[in-house]
């Protein structure tokens, strides 16, 4: 077993079927020769011990999920720039040393999910939430080089201590809101709320919106999530799940394990029809 995607729980994770599609497509290359990936249950109290035995028995890459991802921050020997800016990592990579290197690719997909729909240069972003995956997207995003980014979240004070964390480096405007305060319309309106877990809508008004304006929500799932449904109610056209962030952020895992790119979009389509069985 070379990978795995560790998490506690784990039998829900669909990492293993897109692992195993991108190493399909590359044949017989020798960076994916004996390619195997699986699901790895830790204990809540046992991530360390689960990935030193992970590692002795050969491992050399693997995902983190939750509620692991500060723990692998932690745990990691080495961490990559942006890892250490957000302060969470969910893809680990084994250096020849025997160490860890810490990595975090979720933002890099999630905004290579959105540039296949829009472009976000100029583009002036509402971010809705301020917990992990929040944090996790805010650099990628203004890497971008976006023509502002407004974050708003239900704990207003969290909100505000992330844009503080993200302001000294950046001179794109950044700002915190308080959801009954927003103003004004966004192109491109992110959920990185857990909201839509729970069936709940956001305390946002259609206006929010701007004409031609991107909705993406992070959450997936058969069924149209309930933000969507809100963008959808508010005249927006162009909506989007989060499964091609998750696909996303599984290529750029991929690609630091193996040095190879996947394409993303034979594996999406493929997710895509599973998830409507
Ligand atoms: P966290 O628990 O770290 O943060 C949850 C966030 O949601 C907080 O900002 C919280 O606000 C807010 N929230 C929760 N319930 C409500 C509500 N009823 N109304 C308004 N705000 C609410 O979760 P994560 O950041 O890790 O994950 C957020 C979402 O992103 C999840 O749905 C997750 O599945 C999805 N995700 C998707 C990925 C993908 O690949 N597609 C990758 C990573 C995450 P407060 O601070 O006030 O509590």
């Amino acid at each position: 077993m070379n990978y795995v995607v560790i998490g506690n729980p784990i039998a829900h994770s669909k990492s293993p079927q897109i692992h195993a599609l991108f190493a399909a497509q590359f044949p017989d290359h020798p960076a994916v020769e004996g390619f195997v990936y699986d699901r790895l249950l830790a204990p809540l109290d046992g991530f360390a011990n689960a990935v030193h035995e992970f590692a002795a028995a050969g491992g050399r890459g693997a995902n983190v999920t939750v509620p692991f991802k500060e723990e692998a921050y932690r745990f990691a020997a080495e961490l990559s720039p942006l890892a250490q800016a957000v302060g969470a990592v969910n893809t680990l990579i084994r250096l020849p040393s025997g160490d860890w290197l810490g990595d975090n690719t979720d933002g890099a997909g999630l905004v290579a999910d959105i540039l296949r729909h829009i472009p976000i240069k100029d583009k002036r972003i509402l971010l809705l939430g301020a917990g992990g995956a929040a944090r996790g997207v805010i650099l990628p995003l203004l890497g971008q080089q976006p023509a502002s980014l407004t974050l708003a979240n239900r704990t207003f004070a969290k909100a505000e201590q992330l844009i503080l964390h993200f302001q000294a480096n950046t001179s794109i405007f950044l700002r915190a809101c308080e959801y009954g305060a927003l103003e004004g319309n966004y192109d491109l309106v992110i959920n990185a709320t857990s909201a839509s877990l729970s069936g709940e809508r956001l305390p946002i008004s259609n206006a929010v919106f701007a004409p031609n304006a991107l909705a993406y929500d992070m959450m997936y799932g058969k069924a149209e999530t309930p933000f969507l449904a809100q963008a959808r109610e508010a005249g927006v056209a162009l909506r989007v799940d989060g499964l091609g962030m998750l696909v996303g952020q599984a290529a750029e895992a991929f690609e630091l394990w193996t040095g190879l790119r996947p394409d993303v979009a034979p594996v999406l389509e493929w997710m895509r029809e599973q998830l409507q069985k």
